[in-house]
């Protein structure tokens, strides 16, 4: 089965790039199409090919061979497996960002407002690899490998966001998607043996397949997906729950009653798992398990009144803060969680300032408010937190501290917890179906 891959640029925002050249260390077949023509050029070893945008077409320079223009340039290996490298496009190696390199069918190249459209043409199996590789360490338990490569394939057969207006199945980035950084000149034979033990297999509810969401760790408990995302089509928040995204524990023994729980009870559970020393849960053995940032107050109001108007300048963001009547950000008194999630999970943070109450909603508007390059910060790990505030000797806010668990939104499979299960004997569908309640494992073909 063929999957179609948008390319996202070296940041992983856009699918728009301004240029792009392809080279292959044992040469590439190249078609350039203008009005129904196609012209076949081959490319030796090292040759490149450089494609620009010009007005609504291409313009293509092939070295040896001259400049064309072109409608859509489609650009393969000259023997399926090869390997080619996209020069304008940089992904993180071991020696840091270089340039990206791909397995695949062909790179199909568009125009599209000016800008250039990649996208890998690739068996879905071959395409696996890449996401394995990208997210999760060959050193993980092979059984958690496994339950992976189900999840993987599953998401690229239902992802969260539609790119059919892109004429994609799936984009590369993580930040909509999961993340395929392309790849790695040797496949780690774990990560092979973990897809190929899996061949064809997906996660189904009823006859569908499943939105198969995964992060890297939940903090103890997973999330209820409509605790934390809002309606993919009308933005809509809480939406409609999902019947296999509901939280489950990851106690190694029993559990314990959350459902009825209020706020205050959910922060002081929060609480107690943060400051326990004993790992109780499957994904506690995690560095990401808990973690904490001290910001300085005087830093926290400036670059969160900053995000804060960015969020509201944005189509998507803006419904989810609400500022207070008169629409000031003023000295931050006090952040309080005013409704979570049953996982602990926070849905609503009211901040507290000089000029009225600011109301931040969703999980990921919630750890984006946090943004401070002044730390480092690109965003809060997770938000599953509770907050400690520090006073000067007038009892103003001299600083924030942010407890948290769990790193990313922590719905469906988490990496980290299916690790722990894998190395206390669970196998691959155990996993699986703890995670995706009541889906069922089927191979696609069977
Ligand atoms: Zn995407």
């Amino acid at each position: 089965m063929k999957l179609r891959v948008a390319l996202t640029t070296t940041d992983l925002t856009s699918l728009e790039h301004k240029q792009t050249l392809i080279s292959s260390p044992s040469g590439m077949e190249i078609q350039v199409e203008n009005e129904q023509r196609v012209k076949t050029v081959t490319l030796l070893p090292g040759q490149s090919v450089r494609v620009s945008p010009d007005g609504e077409s291409m313009s293509v320079i092939i070295a040896g061979h001259g400049r064309f223009k072109a409608a859509r340039v489609v650009a393969g290996p000259r023997k399926a497996g090869d390997s080619f490298f996209i020069d304008s496009v940089r992904r993180p190696r071991a020696r840091g960002l270089e340039r990206a390199e791909y397995r695949g069918h062909e790179l199909d190249v568009n125009a599209v407002n000016g800008r250039l459209r990649l996208i890998l043409v690739l068996d879905i199996e071959q395409y696996l690899t890449g996401v394995l590789e990208s997210e999760v360490p060959a050193s993980y338990h092979l059984e958690a490998l496994k339950a992976q490569a189900v999840a993987a394939r599953t998401y690229a057969l239902n992802p969260r966001i539609s790119h059919e207006k892109d004429n994609a199945d799936v984009c590369d980035s993580y930040l909509c998607c999961q993340y395929f950084a392309g790849h790695k000149a040797v496949t780690s034979a774990k990560h092979m043996q973990a897809i190929e033990a899996t061949t064809g297999e997906i996660l189904k509810y009823g006859t569908r397949a499943i939105l198969a969401l995964f992060s890297s760790n939940a903090g103890g408990c997973t999330s209820n997906y409509e605790d934390c995302f809002s309606d993919p089509k009308t933005n809509f928040f809480p939406p409609a729950p999902i019947p296999y995204l509901k939280a489950v524990q990851e106690k190694l023994h029993g559990a314990i009653e959350l459902k009825h729980a209020s706020p205050t009870e959910l922060e002081a559970h929060l609480k107690e798992m943060w400051q326990s020393k004993q790992h109780t849960t499957f994904d506690s053995w995690s560095p990401h398990f808990k973690w904490s940032v001290q910001i300085p107050a005087h830093s926290l109001e400036a670059h969160m009144h900053h995000e804060l108007s960015l969020l509201l300048k944005d189509k998507e963001s803006a419904p989810f803060v609400i500022p207070p009547e008169g629409g000031k950000f003023g000295h931050i008194n006090k952040f309080s969680v005013t409704k979570r999630g049953v996982s602990g999970v926070a849905m609503e943070l009211t901040v507290h300032t000089s000029t009225g109450d600011w109301q931040i909603r969703k999980e990921l508007i919630i750890r984006s408010a946090f943004k401070n390059p002044e730390i480092k910060l690109a965003r809060l790990k997770s938000a599953k937190i509770f907050f400690e505030h520090q006073h000067d000797h007038l009892g103003l806010l001299s600083s924030l501290t942010v407890k948290g668990l769990g790193w990313g939104h922590g719905v469906g499979l988490q990496q980290t917890g299916a690790q722990g299960m894998a190395l206390a004997g669970k196998h691959y569908r155990d996993i699986l179906v703890h995670y995706f309640t009541n889906a069922q494992i089927y191979r696609i073909g069977s």
